[in-house]
C-alpha cells in the first residue's frame, strides 16, 4: 500500500476543485503530490510527485506545471539506454522527455532549473 503522506495537496487548505489556488495549477494525483508550502500561504519551490519506487517512495519535482509520470518503457534522455519502468515529462518546449531512473530525471531537472 503506497503511503502518500499527510502533507499532500489533497489535504491542503489551498486545494479546491482539483486546483491549487496558490499556483493556479491543476493537480490530478492530489494525494500523491506535494510542495514545500503545505497549508502555508506562500509559493516556494516546486510541486513534488512520487517518483519510481527505489527502496521507498522518492519525491521528485514537477517540471514547472508538468507532472512527471511513470511509463512502462522508453529511451532515457540522459544515458540513451532503453528502459522498462521509467519516467516521462512534458517540457515548456512542448517536447516529451523520458528517463530511466529518478536520478537521471533529477540530473536533467537540476540543469533546467539551476537558475530558479
Ligand atoms: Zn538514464
Amino acid at each position: 500500500m503506497p503511503n502518500g503522506g499527510t502533507d499532500n495537496c489533497g489535504e491542503c487548505y489551498f486545494f479546491l476543485g482539483g486546483v491549487c489556488l496558490r499556483r493556479h495549477t491543476r493537480v490530478i494525483n492530489q494525494y500523491y503530490s506535494y510542495c514545500d508550502n503545505f497549508a502555508v500561504d506562500a509559493i516556494q519551490g516546486p510541486i513534488y510527485a512520487n517518483g519510481l519506487y527505489d527502496n521507498g517512495y522518492v519525491r521528485i519535482p514537477w517540471n514547472d506545471s508538468y507532472e512527471p509520470r511513470k511509463v512502462i518503457s522508453g529511451i532515457c534522455h540522459i544515458c540513451h539506454q532503453t528502459f522498462k519502468d521509467g519516467l516521462e515529462v512534458n517540457t515548456n518546449d512542448k517536447e516529451v522527455l523520458q528517463f530511466c531512473s529518478n536520478e537521471h530525471y533529477l540530473d536533467w531537472w537540476k540543469e533546467i532549473h539551476k537558475n530558479d
